[in-house]
């Protein structure tokens, strides 16, 4: 779309679509007549966000890249909101004899235009109604960029894995999928690891879901999650591959600004399977890595540390804590050290109007989903600090679930070279299109990586119409 259609289209904001929607989607001179009016539908539905909240955050930049793009005011009305909110409470047993614990779980179905439901499963105190929604809608926006067939889910169980036994995490994972029952399914909703979930649990919940369906139908069912361990029908490469699609990101803007990665150092936020495979990889292209933070504390090394090493220190629930060859610091110097790039690999809400003047860094490579709210972002604006945003920099997890999922449906197994160059092909050609896009708006990376994504799904709603 040009400019001037752009500006065309720019009166089309939310706050002034009209509380009357005429039965019909319009698009310039198109029109897709509807064949009867739907008086209940014209109702606006009270939105979602509240004020301040994750999702709210996630609606502020969805506005922003909707006035910009001038989407289609139907279209914005459908994905302004989530499709299904599935909530959950069943009891399981305890490891104590004759005591059973109730939790709860969620399952919010953000839209499915593009292909089945997807997107991971976390397991953490914080879990909410509104953080799954955010984390649910992020993932349509990631599909869409990637350019792979999935819609946007997220799911997860209120809970903190530090305080039940490993028969007590497998019982609540199994009661949470029957729980779910038929709102997951191979070709409708397909969950994969978030934070605090991984190949194990994956392993248990595809066990649980095969167990419901009929004998016959097992074995081409096993696509009902991704992330599973490789013994058990798990993809080579799916481990690593959101901080390999991290990695790939930042050799493209290294590349962009004519820099070497052998003379960059960057910090980590959240050693987990993002951050620690973000700090591997790079670290094995010549990068220094030079503070690292995780739930238990900061540490930094100005002349570079292993993260191999640290990641042995930190193995189980040790952290990075006391890691010996660092000196320990506090939250905000970890903030404020000086490094070329940050990688947020943990919650949500890290980067916000005051952090984002504590950093010191060029680029913020976002391997987490939602560390840098809108405040945070007009900050680095301004700062002219560069973003990969969280829907770009962190898309190689979903994809390679994808390859995964390709893989189980046609009883195929790829080696780690196939899933890699695959991975690289399509992460370079989706930071490519923002990069693109970014110029053609004349805007910031991560409301371009929004355009890209809405202009994926309003084209198909125009195409497709809508029902009846
Ligand atoms: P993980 O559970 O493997 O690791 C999380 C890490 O964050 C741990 O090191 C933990 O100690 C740390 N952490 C938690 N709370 C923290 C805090 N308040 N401050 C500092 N560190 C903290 O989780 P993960 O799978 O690596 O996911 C990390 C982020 O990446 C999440 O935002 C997740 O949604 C996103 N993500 C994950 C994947 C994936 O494939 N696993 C894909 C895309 C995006």
């Amino acid at each position: 779309m040009g400019a001037q259609s752009v500006n065309r289209r720019k009166d089309m904001s939310k706050s002034e679509v009209p509380a009357e929607v005429p039965p019909q989607i319009k698009k310039d001179d198109e029109s897709i007549e509807a064949t009867s009016p739907a008086p209940e539908a014209a109702k606006p539905v009270p939105p979602l966000e509240q004020p301040g909240s994750v999702y709210a955050n996630v609606i502020k930049q969805f506005d922003r890249a909707a006035d910009l793009l001038g989407l289609d005011p139907n279209v914005r009305k459908i994905l302004a909101t989530t499709k299904n909110e599935i909530v959950v409470s069943f009891p399981v047993k305890m490891d104590r004899e004759d005591t059973i614990e109730i939790f709860r779980g969620y399952r919010v179905q953000h839209n499915d235009a593009l292909g089945p439901f997807k997107g991971g499963l976390r397991y953490h105190p914080e879990v909410n109604i509104d953080e799954v929604r955010a984390l649910a809608t992020w993932m349509t926006w990631k599909g869409a960029i990637a350019g792979i067939p999935f819609g946007g889910a997220k799911g997860g169980i209120q809970i903190d894995p530090a305080n039940y036994s490993k028969s007590e995490m497998e019982r609540i994972t199994r009661r949470f999928v029957f729980a779910l029952g038929e709102n997951i399914g191979p070709e409708y909703d397909i969950p994969a690891p978030d934070v605090n979930t991984n190949a194990q649990i994956m392993a248990w919940f595809m066990d649980t879901y095969l167990s419901t369906v009929p004998t016959h139908e097992r074995q081409r069912n096993i696509h009902v999650v991704t992330g599973k361990p490789v013994e058990s029908g798990g993809s080579l490469g799916r481990d690593k591959a959101t901080g390999q699609g991290v990695t790939y990101c930042i050799q493209c803007w290294a590349e962009d600004r004519g820099l070497d990665l052998r003379n960059l150092s960057f910090m980590v936020q959240g050693f987990g399977n993002v951050g620690s495979w973000s700090a591997r990889l790079l670290c094995e292209l010549g990068a220094k890595l030079v503070a690292v933070q995780d739930v238990t504390g900061s540490i930094r090394n100005m002349n570079g540390m292993d993260p191999n090493e640290i990641l042995k220190f930190a193995d189980g629930r040790r952290g990075v804590r006391n890691y010996p060859d660092a000196e320990k610091i506090d939250h905000i110097l970890f903030m404020k050290t000086p490094a070329d790039i940050f990688i947020p690999a943990a919650m949500e809400n890290q980067i916000t109007g005051m952090t984002a003047d504590w950093l010191d860094v060029k680029l913020v490579a976002e391997g987490a989903n939602g560390p840098t709210n809108t405040d945070g972002d007009a900050v680095l604006q301004r700062r002219g600090i560069d973003v990969i945003p969280d829907i770009l920099c962190n898309a190689g997890g979903v994809i390679v679930s994808y390859f995964e999922w390709l893989q189980n449906k046609r009883s195929e197994s790829w080696d780690l070279e196939e899933v890699d160059r695959k991975l690289r092909k399509k992460m370079v050609a989706a930071y490519e299109r923002v990069r693109a896009t970014a110029k053609e708006f004349a805007t910031d990376w991560r409301t371009a990586a929004y355009i890209v994504a809405l202009r994926r799904l309003e084209k198909v709603y125009l195409e497709r119409g809508i029902f009846p």
